[in-house]
């Protein structure tokens, strides 16, 4: 059996700042990352925009309380405050130890790092690399884990968390090389390991955001929290779903419908284009609805709005800007200094996740916590996003809660020992579960289970709900779920079978996907991003608390958790 003090699931940014500050806080523990993608391959690599601190580089008004008040009235009230407020005064401190470590910020005249406007951020505090922030701070802290000696284990499926009375002891993973299966035991266990945005047919996520932690945490008994609330971001690049980051409207784009209005008028008329994402990605979709959306050809009645770039001019895009048009140009031919674009909203971030306090330690229940077992990143739910996360929110989580949480482990783990497990059992239950799928002699395809699954979704719980269609939405995947247990495989090698991966990933994707429709099935009111027709108000008496929906084969049963109010009273939300 592999042993290490400490193993981290996800080589993002989440699990690399914890692993980091593990490894600067005891340099005497045995880490590892385990990833089954490269941990630069991780999604946070594609990260554009940026990351909010108040710096106040360009902006002297600035403050740590108005950021929490700016994340606080973005999360339409649903954010845990005392989350928020370590969240937005660790940012500053965050940054400049990247800047340390060698991050590339893009710079002012005078050398400091530059700072730009993002929706739902009432002052300019987003500090960027370009478009392509993601990248720059994940080599970094990448090679800061080969620095400090952490062990990487990359290409491996981790496919089970051992849980076993209300402690972690360690996880199972697959080497998707050759199929080798290897157990782990550890005295503290930590995911990061991102979102679920596969669950949904148009996503700006990588392939790999399938949900794995989500899932391993439910299976293993343990509660999901606000899982309702899912971020449709509003410019995904018509039709293929991919991001355009919202620093494209930071730097002054319009959006524009079928007959040239800047329509955002109508729907937030003082921060316009700046509105948060979920305000914003529900009037492109109501914009598209009621006949104003455009076509190819260039008529009315189609499916997606326009970016418009075109007044700010060649230079300005070209250095702000320029991964956003080279997408376009790559993707769908658009020349953006000269041509909009065509965006629509497209599924790009989990509110929800495994709930954690603010030291990163998951819960077991409202009132308990797990032994030994930590999350952080966008798989946890400490709740600083609330119903609707503010674009630069969340690199920003994945750092300050990355560093609280790998601080946590760093004091915890000294004093706990190696724990007994069994693992001549749970190598048995791996293999048996790999080989089972191998034998499997189904009629279905893994692609087109998951892409029914991925087209329900999108259909019954997108950025409009309704009780009428999420019912149908939970028949539908049950069904799909019997489908996924009758799935067929084509190649029953043991090396390079990315098949096996796929199937474990496609149980991710529905046990995700059921947690999500219940929860939002319960919530009778729209807040942030959930949104219902047949409740269109937000219900503070009845909803202002987090769900926790804890799941089993055989139903998902929900419970709620207070939420942390103790700096600003809740308002009508209003931009
Ligand atoms: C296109 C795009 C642009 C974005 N831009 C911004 C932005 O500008 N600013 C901002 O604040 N936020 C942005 N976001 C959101 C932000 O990038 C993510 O929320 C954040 O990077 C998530 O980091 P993470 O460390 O939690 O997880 P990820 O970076 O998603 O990493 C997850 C890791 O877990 C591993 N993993 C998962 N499952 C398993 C398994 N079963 N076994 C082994 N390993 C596993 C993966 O291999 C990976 O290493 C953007 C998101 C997207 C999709």
């Amino acid at each position: 059996m592999l042993e290490h003090d400490v193993v981290i699931v996800g080589g993002g940014l989440a699990g690399c700042r914890a692993a980091v500050e593990i490894a600067r806080t005891e340099p005497g523990l045995n880490i590892a990352v385990v990833a089954k993608t490269h941990p630069i391959r991780s999604h946070s690599v594609a990260a554009q925009g940026g990351i909010a601190a108040t710096l106040k580089n360009v902006d002297d008004a600035d403050s740590w309380e108005a950021h929490a008040f700016d994340t606080v009235k973005g999360s339409d009230y649903l954010a845990d405050q005392d989350a928020v407020a370590l969240l937005t005064q660790e940012a500053p401190n965050v940054v400049i130890d990247l800047e340390h470590m060698g991050v590339l910020f893009s710079r002012l005249d005078d050398g400091r790092i530059a700072q730009r406007a993002f929706g739902g951020h009432s002052h300019r505090r987003t500090c960027y690399a370009a478009d392509k922030t993601g990248h720059a701070i994940l080599h970094e802290l990448v090679n800061n884990l080969r620095r400090y000696g952490v062990t990487i284990y990359d290409e491996w499926y981790v496919m089970r968390l051992i849980l076993e009375e209300g402690a972690a002891k360690g996880i199972v993973m697959y080497r998707i090389e050759d199929g080798e299966i290897r157990v782990v035991r550890a005295k503290a266990v930590m995911f990061g390991t991102g979102g679920y945005g596969r669950v949904f047919n148009t996503t700006s996520n990588d392939f790999a955001s399938t949900g794995d932690g989500l899932a391993m945490a439910a299976m293993a008994g343990l509660p999901l929290e606000d899982m309702e609330f899912v971020q449709f971001h509003p410019t995904g690049l018509y039709p293929v779903g991919v991001l355009i980051s919202e620093a494209v409207r930071g730097e002054g784009a319009y959006l524009k419908n079928a007959a040239g209005d800047r329509f955002m008028a109508t729907y937030a008329p003082s921060r316009m284009e700046l509105a948060p994402r979920d305000i914003t990605s529900r009037a492109i979709a109501t914009e598209i609805r009621q006949g104003r959306g455009i076509h190819p050809d260039g008529s009315a009645g189609g499916p997606f709005v326009h970016l418009d770039l075109r007044h700010m001019g060649k230079e300005k895009i070209m250095s702000r800007v320029p991964f956003a048009w080279e997408e376009a140009h790559r993707l769908v031919g658009v020349d953006a200094v000269h041509q909009p674009m065509p965006v629509r909203p497209t599924a790009h971030y989990s509110m929800g996740g495994i709930p954690v306090n603010t030291r990163g330690q998951v819960r077991s229940s409202a009132d308990g916590l797990v032994e030994g077992f930590y999350a952080a990143g966008e798989c946890a739910c400490v709740s600083v996003h609330g119903a609707n996360r503010l674009g630069s929110n969340s690199l920003l989580e994945c750092v300050v809660y990355g560093k609280l949480t790998g601080s946590a482990i760093a004091s915890d783990v000294p004093k706990r020992k190696f724990p007994e497990v069994d693992e001549g059992r749970y190598l048995r239950e791996a293999k048996q579960q790999i080989q089972e799928l191998l034998d499997r002699s189904g009629e279905n395809r893994i692609n087109s289970v998951r892409q029914a699954l991925q087209d329900a979704m999108t259909e019954y719980c997108g950025v409009f709900r309704t009780e009428e269609l999420m019912r149908q939405g939970i028949e539908k995947l049950g069904e799909l779920q019997q489908q996924a247990q009758n799935v067929y495989l084509d190649d029953k090698n043991q090396l390079w079978n990315t098949e096996i991966v796929e199937a474990l990933e496609l149980q991710s994707l529905i046990v995700v996907a059921q947690t999500i429709l219940t929860s939002a099935l319960n919530r009778q009111e729209s807040r942030g991003a959930h949104f219902r027709e047949d409740f269109p108000q937000r219900d503070d008496e009845n909803f202002l608390k987090h769900t926790l929906a804890y799941y089993s084969p055989a139903g998902i049963d929900l419970a709620t958790m207070p939420v942390v109010i103790n700096m600003f009273e809740p308002k009508e939300r209003k931009y």
